[in-house]
């Protein structure tokens, strides 16, 4: 196909909108795939994402249409993960598009979530068309939300499609307008090859598989490649398209999109963002606007039993191939013995890695509490990155210590902005803008260490709103403040894993609140153990559990053998994810007891 009838677009909306739901509607209704594959597809990727709460990407998919204007159009949907952890993946799916069609319910409105995509649409010069889809439920208000768009977004919304996704309703619009508004790609094929990598995953059998978008040149079959930011070279085995099942071509040109299979070994040596170019005429730059993933949020990981210690770096490793924003090295406590400081993206990120290695390896880890990077400046004025609350230099070697802060933007029901905006204040907020949108919804704006949000902020934000507020978050730098290390002392012994770094004016209330908690969450033993919380030499907070007075069983009154099975099974579970700290069993809920002050 020429060029001029190729388009390429993304889908963008907040979750549950509706946009699994359009793209196999889309899908279906350009033969791309039978109605008998959809839905045994559509069954697969139902049961992942119920499980694991997320939408499972599509990836992308290659469309054949005819356009009313009689003309065989090729519609390339490109898929974009749907969470702020993945951002930057989001932004290079994006750039790989000349448009994008965005979704939202036409019962529910603007979500945080959905800004977010369409700012970095925006900022990528993608056309946008909005379609309110959903417009079959009785609740639908798309006048409202329409107006909400052109508000929020300051979109002009003239020409936006009334769509149910479910009921097939504008799907035809749909079509059409991507062939209409969406510009062609850029005709680029006599210059030098370059490919944007957008997304990439590891199969065992033909290694790497990269997907990617041809912004200039062409590519063929057998040749040889060179990646410009790993400076690998690899011959391709296999060039083809995705529709949405691979099928092998002999050549890409300037504007499609596409995988190639290489023998590559890691997906760490083809990262999204990299740029494709031919080993023998390689382009002059590669494409602009490459980054290294950054781990936000560390945490350790210790096997329950150290005889597991090398089988979870077996798992880290093999999970690694897959994944090349995780990150970890061997970290050794003193009081959890030989485990791994990992590196993540985020919470979800953090959460997907997490079940993963207890899931698929059957290991049985515990896991401690969620940090971000510190950056300490000493005395003699080195800077470094602290993402280990227990390797926190004294206070007589700090010259300075700056956290990680986020803008957050929020958008909630009209009542709920009160307890926002205190849950807000409580995490140490400055508050930044508050907007009136339509029919008493509101966005909200603050600015808070990332600290306070990787605890529970979302749940918080969620329970108070009763699942009503959405939230979105970035980065924007660091800024100094007066924090201090909060030590935890069980039965008279330095916990390190359980050591953090609070505000000075918290340090107090957080170290009695954590003392409390552990103490609920610490079973008795046969002896009182003492709790403390300390910073510095300094105790600040006490506790204490009492010794166990009787046997548990002494609690079965008579021979109820049943009732006494069901207590010693119950003991042996509880058992399996604690960890020994000298004489005193501690369980994974303890490690994680910071998150749950409130
Ligand atoms: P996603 O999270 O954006 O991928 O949303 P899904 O496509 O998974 O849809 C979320 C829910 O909304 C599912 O239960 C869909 O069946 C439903 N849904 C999607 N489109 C429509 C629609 O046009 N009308 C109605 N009534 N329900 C829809
Ligand atoms: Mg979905």
């Amino acid at each position: 196909v020429p060029v001029s009838r190729i388009r390429n677009f993304s889908i963008i909306a907040h979750i549950d909108h509706g946009k699994s739901t359009l793209a196999d509607r889309l899908l279906q209704t350009t033969g791309t795939v039978s109605d008998r594959q959809m839905k045994e597809q559509f069954l697969d990727n139902m049961e992942l994402e119920r499980e694991r709460g997320i939408t499972i990407k599509l990836q992308a998919a290659r469309m054949n249409y005819q356009g009313k204007d009689g003309e065989q159009y090729v519609l390339n949907l490109i898929d974009t993960p749907g969470h702020v952890d993945f951002s930057y993946e989001v932004s290079r799916s994006l750039v790989a598009c000349e448009g994008a069609l965005l979704v939202v319910d036409a019962s529910q409105g603007v979500e945080a979530q959905t800004l977010a995509n369409v700012y970095l649409a925006l900022e990528h010069d993608l056309e946008i068309i909005p379609v309110l889809n959903k417009i079959d439920l009785p609740g639908a208000e798309p006048e409202r939300v329409i107006s909400e768009i052109e508000e929020i977004i300051g979109l002009d919304c003239s020409g936006a499609i009334l769509a149910s996704a479910k009921e097939g309703i504008g799907i035809d619009e749909i079509l059409e307008s991507i062939v209409h508004l969406v510009p062609p790609p850029q005709d680029t094929i006599d210059q030098p090859l370059r490919a944007l990598i957008f997304d990439s995953y590891y199969d065992p059998y033909r290694g790497v598989i990269v997907y990617f978008r041809v912004m200039d040149g062409s590519v063929r079959t057998g040749e040889k490649v060179r990646l410009m930011v790993s400076k690998k070279e690899y011959e391709i085995d296999e060039l083809g398209v995705l529709s949405p099942t691979q099928i092998q071509v002999e050549q890409l040109h300037a504007g499609e999109v596409g995988y190639i299979a290489a023998a590559i070994k890691t997906v760490e040596d083809a990262r999204v963002g990299d740029t494709i170019t031919l080993a023998a005429e390689p382009a002059e730059k590669p494409l602009p606007g490459y980054k290294e993933a950054k781990p936000m949020v560390f945490c350790g990981l210790f096997p329950t039993d150290a005889d597991q210690y090398e089988d979870l770096r077996e798992a880290l490793n093999r999970l690694k191939l897959n994944d090349s924003a995780l990150n970890y090295e061997p970290e050794t406590s003193s009081a959890m013995g030989f485990g791994f400081r990992c590196g993540f993206l985020g919470l979800l990120h953090m959460e997907i890695v997490q079940e993963r290695l207890e899931r698929e390896y059957d290991l049985d880890l515990i896991i401690t509490a969620p940090s971000v990077v510190y950056r300490v400046t000493n005395m003699d004025g080195e800077v470094l990155e602290i993402d280990n609350p227990s390797l926190l230099p004294p206070p007589q070697q700090r010259e300075k210590i700056e956290e990680p802060y986020v803008r957050i933007e929020m958008i909630t029901p009209e009542t709920y902005v009160g307890t926002l905006m205190e849950l807000c204040q409580t995490r140490r907020g400055e508050f930044k803008d508050m907007r009136y949108l339509t029919q008493g919804r509101t966005t909200l704006v603050y600015e808070l260490p990332l600290a306070e949000v990787v605890t529970d902020f979302f749940d918080q934000l969620k329970s108070r709103s009763r699942g009503y507020a959405s939230m979105e978050y970035h980065l924007i730098g660091y800024q100094e403040n007066t924090l201090v290390r909060l030590d935890v002392l069980i039965n008279g012994d330095p916990v390190d894993s359980l050591a953090m770094i609070v505000h000075r004016d918290k340090a107090y209330s957080v170290g009695r609140a954590l003392v409390e908690k552990l103490r609920e969450l610490i079973p008795r033993h046969q002896f009182k153990i003492p709790l403390q919380a300390s910073i510095g030499s300094r105790v600040i907070a006490s506790e204490h559990i009492p010794a166990l007075r009787k046997d548990v069983l002494a609690k079965c009154y008579g021979g109820d053998i049943s009732r006494k099975k069901k207590l010693l099974q119950k003991q042996a579970k509880g058992k399996k994810r604690m960890k020994s700290l000298g004489t005193v069993d501690v369980p994974q809920e303890a490690f994680m007891a910071v998150l749950r002050l409130e």
